[in-house]
């Protein structure tokens, strides 16, 4: 148990930070967990729904293991574990390229491969179509 670093700079950016860094991440993010997102933001734990007055008071609420906080620590590492595992995943299968200036994301399954306008719009394809 226990996350490693880059699942570490993850957390800091879900819960203190308005985006994930790299931009990845915070596609994969905003599809899978928004609504998490918008109640941590708000500083509001999504797994008791205790409301704190600092992010910096969820954040360490969050990453503490004790028994009464067990659900929200558990809860919170396995969507940090998630998000990064779902990027592993996505990061081989979306090609960035540049068309006459524009940036457009190609999804490396089917043939041809979808073209989409954002990296979201991409991730999106795939997690909806089960491919990550
Ligand atoms: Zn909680």
């Amino acid at each position: 148990m226990g996350l490693v670093n880059i699942e570490k700079c993850i957390a800091r950016d879900i819960v203190l930070s308005n985006k994930l860094v790299p931009s990845i991440y915070d596609a994969v993010a905003k599809v899978l967990y928004s609504n998490y997102l918008d109640m941590i933001r708000n500083k509001v734990c999504p797994w008791c729904g205790r409301k704190f007055t600092t992010r910096r008071a969820l954040y360490l609420h969050l990453n503490r293991k004790v028994r009464n906080g067990l659900k929200c620590y558990i809860g919170f590492q396995s969507m940090v574990k998630d998000i990064v595992e779902t990027v592993r995943k996505a990061h081989y299968m979306i090609r960035v390229r540049k068309h006459r200036g524009k940036t457009m994301y190609l999804v490396r399954v089917e043939n041809p491969h979808p073209k989409f306008n954002s990296r979201e719009e991409a991730i999106k394809y795939l997690v909806v179509n089960g491919y990550v």
